[in-house]
C-alpha cells in the first residue's frame, strides 16, 4: 500500500509522562504505516524545557505561526513537587498559557460522544461545544496580598499622563486584591455583567454589537439565534437543556465549564480542544493532562488502561485542517477514518477502563494502553 503523502509540515509539540507514551504509540501504530508522515518536531517534555530555558515553547508557537497547524501532547505544568522531581532551574510557565498567548484565540472544546457511553446528565442528547476565550482575564492578572489597613486603588495612567482612579476597597485590615485586563477583539460571549458592570458589561457590548452589525442576517438565514444570558443562569439552562449548541465562556469559566462538561459525558479523555486564532493558526490537543498517577504505574512496569482517544483526535483535527488548507483530500480522508475506526472499537465493545466503567455496552473487552491503539490499528488496515 502506498503512503499518504503531505505537501507542509505539521507542528508537533511532544509533552510529557503517560501521553507521551500514548504519543509515540499513536504515531508508531496509527500513523507512520499509513501517512508519509511530515513535521517539524519540538521536544516540550519538561527536561527540554528546562534545557532550553522554555526556548522551546516560544519557539514552537513560532513555528505555528509559520505553518498555521499544530498538534500538541499534553505537557507539566510545573509545580513545587515538579522542582525537586526534575530538578528545575525555575518554575517554567504552563506552555499553554505561553503558545495561547502568541497565537492569541479561541479554545474550542467539544466532547466525543459514542455509543454506550450516555452523559451522566440524561436530559443531554446532543454535544454541548464549550468555546473559552483564551486571552487575558485572571490568567494575565496581578494580585496583591493586602498586608493591612490601607486604600486598594486602580490607576490608569494614559500616555498623555491623565489618570483614571477608582478605588478597589478602603481595608481595615489585611485582605487579598486582583487586577484582571483585557483587550478589544471579536468574540462572543456570556458573562455576570450585573456584578461586573464594566469589565464584562464591555464583553456583552461587544458581543452584541458584532452579532448586529456582521451577523444577525447570516443567523436568521441558517435558522439559528444568538442568545445572552447571566453566566449563572447560562449553567441552571445547560443542566436542562438538550445539548446541541456552543457556549461562549470568559477564559476562566471556559476552564472550569470544560472539565465539567466533558467528565457528565463520559470521561476527560472524551474531548476535543483546539485554538483558533484570529489571524488562522490552529492548535490541536487533548483537554486533559499527563495522567501522572497510569505514568508511575507505567514506570513500575504495571499494567495502564489510559484512553487514548483525545489524543489521537487532536492528531486527526491537525491532519484534516492540514489537508484542507493544502488541498490534500487523501490526508482529510484519512483522518475522517481514523476517528471512524476509533468509534467503532470502542462501540464494537472494545474499550479502555474509564469507559468500561460507565458503558452501557454489554460484553465489554476492557483493553489495556496499548491493546486499544492496536485494535484500532487492525481496522484501519
Ligand atoms: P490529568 O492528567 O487530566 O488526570 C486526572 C485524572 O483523570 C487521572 O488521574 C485519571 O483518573 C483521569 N484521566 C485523565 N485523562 C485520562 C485518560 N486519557 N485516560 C484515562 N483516565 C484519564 O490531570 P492531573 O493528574 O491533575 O495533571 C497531571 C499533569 O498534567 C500536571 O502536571 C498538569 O500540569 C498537567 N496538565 C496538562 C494539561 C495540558 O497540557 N493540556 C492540562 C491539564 C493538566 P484515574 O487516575 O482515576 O484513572
Ligand atoms: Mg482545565
Amino acid at each position: 500500500m502506498s503512503k499518504i503523502q503531505m505537501t507542509t509540515p505539521l507542528v508537533e509539540m511532544d509533552g510529557d509522562e503517560m501521553t507521551r507514551i500514548l504519543w509515540k504509540m499513536i504515531k508508531d501504530e496509527l500513523l507512520l504505516p499509513f501517512i508519509d508522515l511530515k513535521t517539524e518536531y519540538y521536544d516540550l517534555g519538561l527536561e527540554h524545557r528546562n534545557e532550553t530555558n522554555d526556548q522551546v515553547t516560544f519557539d514552537s508557537a513560532e513555528a505555528t505561526k509559520k505553518y498555521g497547524v499544530a498538534v500538541k501532547c499534553a505537557t507539566i505544568t510545573p509545580n513545587a513537587a515538579r522542582m525537586d522531581e526534575y530538578d528545575l532551574k525555575e518554575m517554567w510557565k504552563s506552555p499553554n498559557g505561553t503558545i495561547r498567548a502568541i497565537l492569541d484565540g479561541t479554545v474550542f472544546r467539544a466532547p466525543i460522544t459514542v455509543k454506550g457511553i450516555e452523559p451522566t446528565v440524561s436530559k443531554w442528547k446532543k454535544p454541548i461545544t464549550i468555546a473559552r476565550h483564551a486571552y487575558g482575564d485572571v490568567y494575565k492578572g496581578v494580585e496583591i496580598k493586602v498586608p493591612g489597613a490601607g486604600k486598594a486603588e486602580l490607576v490608569f495612567t494614559g500616555e498623555d499622563g491623565t489618570e483614571i482612579r477608582e478605588t478597589i476597597h478602603d481595608f481595615d485590615g489585611p485582605g487579598v486584591i486582583q487586577g484582571m485586563h483585557n483587550i478589544k477583539q471579536d468574540l462572543w460571549f456570556a458573562t455576570k455583567d450585573t456584578i461586573s458592570k464594566k469589565y464584562d458589561h464591555t464583553f456583552k457590548d461587544i458581543f452584541q454589537e458584532i452579532f448586529d452589525a456582521e451577523y444577525k442576517e447570516k443567523f436568521d438565514e441558517a435558522g439559528i439565534e444568538y442568545f445572552y444570558t447571566l453566566i449563572d443562569d447560562a449553567v441552571a439552562r445547560v443542566m436542562k437543556s438538550e445539548g446541541g449548541f456552543i457556549w461562549a465562556c470568559k477564559n476562566y469559566d471556559g476552564d472550569v465549564m470544560s472539565d465539567m462538561i466533558s467528565s457528565a459525558f463520559g470521561s476527560l479523555a472524551m474531548m476535543t480542544s483546539v485554538l483558533v486564532s484570529p489571524h488562522g493558526y490552529y492548535e490541536y490537543e487533548a483537554a486533559h493532562g499527563t495522567v501522572q498517577r497510569h505514568y508511575y504505574k507505567h514506570l513500575k512496569g504495571e499494567e495502564t488502561s489510559t484512553n487514548s482517544v483525545a489524543t489521537i483526535f487532536a492528531w486527526t483535527g491537525a491532519l484534516r485542517k492540514r489537508g484542507e488548507l493544502d488541498g490534500n483530500k487523501e490526508l482529510m480522508a484519512f483522518a475522517d477514518k481514523l476517528e471512524k475506526a476509533t468509534l467503532d472499537t470502542i462501540e464494537s465493545g472494545t474499550m479502555t477502563k474509564d469507559l468500561a466503567l460507565i458503558t452501557t455496552l454489554e460484553n465489554v473487552n476492557a483493553v489495556n494502553s496499548e491493546e486499544f491503539i492496536k485494535a484500532i490499528a487492525e481496522r484501519l488496515k
